[in-house]
């Protein structure tokens, strides 16, 4: 039988490395896709970690449940190599991108078309093995999504980065005040949403990152004013310059600074969509909230919630209207900010990046 190779988690807390297993047959409706690309999310790194940060010390434990070696990955691209005898063989040498956000498919909640609720959810790369590897069995066909023609790296990425940046935007759409947008964290995701907020909005979008390098790659593609959270009395530049604050922000980042400075900035009336999980706690004194009238969402969620297959077709859809979100090789690049970590993490494993078994 044919093996298949996948860099693993083995471990937590510790690099990944490389396990060989015999490519599994795909039964009934499954399909064997041969992965082409799979982008590395920041909730990979929370599953590696085997923690989330709740702030104040305390960690949640995140590795109940999960038997290892993993194979994490869920932003996957590729083609579809073998089809199980119920599937369409017409299917085979197609390529395809991966809905990973899976569910039972039997449970009142999938029937509904939700299986981001799924309590038996089978999400690709955090719940069953995913795409840092040669091949990814699915569970079904349905979930395979054309993507031509956009680039293999976008329709990947699209996957859970497009899709969360798609969603939290979605809920500021039927907001009745639009004079203005302020997109907070400018790393893939929240670059993602600036691309895509281009084809959502009609207000002019404001971005903010510690960054200088992000400011200046997000006013370069789009962004209209770019700001400096960590500058001294910024929060009253803001309101000034914006006759009131911010009637829409959505934090990209989503930690304790970056959600301060989203209240600071919202305007009186205006709504926050948390999108980032990066951790930590978040409080908010009640006066300050009442009195500034504020909404506090978040966004549909992707990881360990997420997002409903609608906002993926209407995400994937964005591209068959021309209102494509065009990514050019400096938004991409963005996303290799997230990827360092973890790079760093494998690179002494990884020498090409599938080397030769038993290194571990
Ligand atoms: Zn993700
Ligand atoms: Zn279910």
């Amino acid at each position: 039988m044919a093996l298949m190779r996948r860099q693993s988690l083995v471990k937590f807390d510790a690099p990944l490395c490389e396990t060989v297993v015999d490519t599994p047959k795909p039964l009934a409706k499954e399909v064997l896709v041969r992965i082409e690309r799979c982008g590395l999310c920041h909730s990979d790194l929370h599953i590696q970690d085997g923690y989330a940060d709740l702030g104040g010390g305390r960690k949640l434990d995140t590795t109940r449940g999960m038997t290892l070696p993993f194979t994490l990955g869920h932003e996957i691209a590729g083609v579809v190599e073998e089809a199980g005898p119920e599937v369409e063989q017409g299917l085979i040498g197609t390529k395809k991108a991966v809905f990973p956000w899976i569910g039972c498919g039997q449970c009142r909640d999938c029937l509904n078309g939700d299986e981001n609720l799924c309590a038996k959810q089978r999400f690709l790369g955090v719940s069953i093995d995913g795409g840092f590897a040669s091949h990814v069995l699915v569970p079904d066909a349905r979930y395979l999504l054309d993507y031509d023609p956009l680039p293999v790296n976008q329709a990947a990425t699209l996957m859970c980065s497009g899709v969360t940046a798609y969603g939290a935007l979605k809920r500021l759409v039927d907001r009745p005040r639009q004079r203005n947008l302020l997109l907070i964290g400018l790393g893939g995701v929240g670059m993602m949403g600036l691309s895509f907020a281009q084809a959502m909005f009609k207000q002019p979008i404001s971005v903010a990152d510690l960054n200088p390098a992000a400011r200046d790659a997000a006013l370069e593609n789009g962004a209209a004013v770019a700001y400096d959270p960590s500058e001294a009395d910024i929060a009253k530049r803001i309101l000034k310059e914006t006759e009131g604050g911010f009637d829409a922000v959505v934090d990209f980042a989503g930690n304790e600074k970056s959600m301060a400075f989203a209240v600071a900035a919202v305007a009186r009336g205006g709504k926050i969509v948390v999108s980032g999980l990066m951790g930590g706690n978040f409080s908010l004194p009640m006066v300050q909230w009442i009195y500034k009238r504020m909404t506090i969402d978040r966004r549909p969620g992707t990881d360990g919630a997420g997002p409903c297959r609608q906002d993926q077709a209407d995400a994937n859809e964005g591209r068959a209207d021309g209102r494509r979100p065009e990514m050019d090789r400096r938004i991409a690049g963005r996303q290799g900010r997230r990827a360092h970590r973890t790079e760093e993490l494998i690179r002494p494993y990884r020498a090409p990046l599938f080397a030769a078994p038993g290194g571990c």
